[in-house]
């Protein structure tokens, strides 16, 4: 839909519009309005060299797409009935919860591995250990490919999967050869486009599941799901998306909490959407409300940084973790909340 910005374009204007859609195999159908005309792309425009022609012209105010440029992710696709299968969970069925620690201290593997005991105890289905931390200060601790071993340890112990973020390449190879179950992309790199294309095309044959996390600076939501977009057009269908907060902050949170967009990425994508309480707020006594908040937005599980001891945890744990019996009370009260909105959400109606 082409929308000039005097009401009319002249005939001269209309012969170079429709020149160049015609060379996208695209027609113009003019609509007459009370005040002006439209000027109606008839064809497949999702051609951004199409759309960008147009918006090069200087009569020309702006250009609204009727279809969406993810053509994977897009409720209409064929995957939208793509289902997953995560921790034992039929996604969107009931809550998926995934909990552990922020960071694995390796100097301190036991209290992950008690940890993960403990979130497997609490009802969760995931266990969360991060290896390689994106940290906003080189100075921070970095995390270690040392940690790797607990992660796996903590499988073999709980027989649960586990997930870890990746940042390159090079982690993402370690990653895969470890079997690692689900792969974590953060928010920094979730418009890192190479990186989430080589994703795609690493794990096509496995599948591995991916969650990704939501750019942190107020990502527009088509640009979030045009990201995972980028994951399954190389090959993995097995995308969550992952709302954490944006900035700017909302004043005493860590971030804006965004578990308010779950139902509207749902209406645009077919994908589950997992909410990062942890991040969104950033401090462990919010993150109950936050959670059930998700919940009652339609979010499909959630992902929750859990400490046996927060504060003698590295990372994010002191100020965010919550302890194992919070979690437990957490996953209840979201079964709960769950059964409540589903009559709002449609969770766990689908066939
Ligand atoms: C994390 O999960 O610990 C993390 C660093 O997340 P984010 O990328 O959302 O900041
Ligand atoms: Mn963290």
């Amino acid at each position: 839909m082409i929308i000039s910005k005097a009401p009319v374009l002249t005939d001269a204007q209309l012969a170079e519009v429709e020149s160049i859609v015609g060379e996208f195999g695209c027609k113009i159908q003019v609509i007459q309005g009370a005040h002006r005309r439209i000027y109606a792309i008839i064809g497949d425009e999702r051609s951004e060299t199409m759309v960008n022609r147009i918006l090069g012209l200087a009569y020309v105010d702006r250009v609204d797409r009727m279809e969406s440029v993810y053509k994977l992710m897009d409720r209409r696709s064929d995957l939208a009935n793509h289902r997953m299968v995560i921790g034992g969970v039929e996604v969107g069925r009931e809550p998926l919860i995934m909990a552990g620690q922020c960071t694995i201290d390796p100097a301190k593997g036991n209290a992950f591995l008690e940890t993960a005991q403990a979130v497997k105890e609490a009802g969760a289905h995931v266990i969360r250990g991060g290896v390689w931390k994106p940290r906003t200060s080189p100075h921070s601790f970095q995390g270690s490919v040392k940690s790797l071993g607990y992660l796996l340890e903590a499988r073999e112990r709980t027989g649960l999967p586990v997930i870890a973020e990746v940042m390159d390449e090079a982690q993402l190879k370690i990653a895969l050869e470890a079997e690692v179950d689900l792969l974590q992309i953060g928010t920094r790199n979730a418009l890192n486009y190479t990186l989430l294309a080589e994703i795609g095309r690493q794990t096509a044959e496995k599948g591995t599941p991916v969650l990704l996390k939501r750019s942190r600076h107020m990502g527009p939501i088509d640009e979030f799901i045009s990201a995972a977009e980028y994951i399954v057009a190389h090959g993995n269908p097995n995308v969550l998306f992952c709302p954490r907060g944006t900035m700017p902050e909302l004043d005493g949170y860590r971030n804006h909490p965004d578990e308010s967009i779950a139902p509207i990425i749902k209406e645009k994508s077919w994908a589950p959407v997992i909410f990062d309480p942890s991040h969104s707020v950033g401090r462990a006594r919010y993150v109950p409300a936050a959670s059930l908040a998700a919940i009652a937005y339609g979010a499909d599980g959630l992902i929750i940084e859990t400490h046996v001891d927060p504060l003698s945890g590295i990372g994010d744990d002191p100020k965010q973790s919550v302890k194992p019996d919070v979690l437990a009370a957490i996953i209840r009260d979201v079964k709960q909340m769950w059964a409540l909105s589903s009559r709002w959400t449609g969770n766990g109606a689908q066939a």
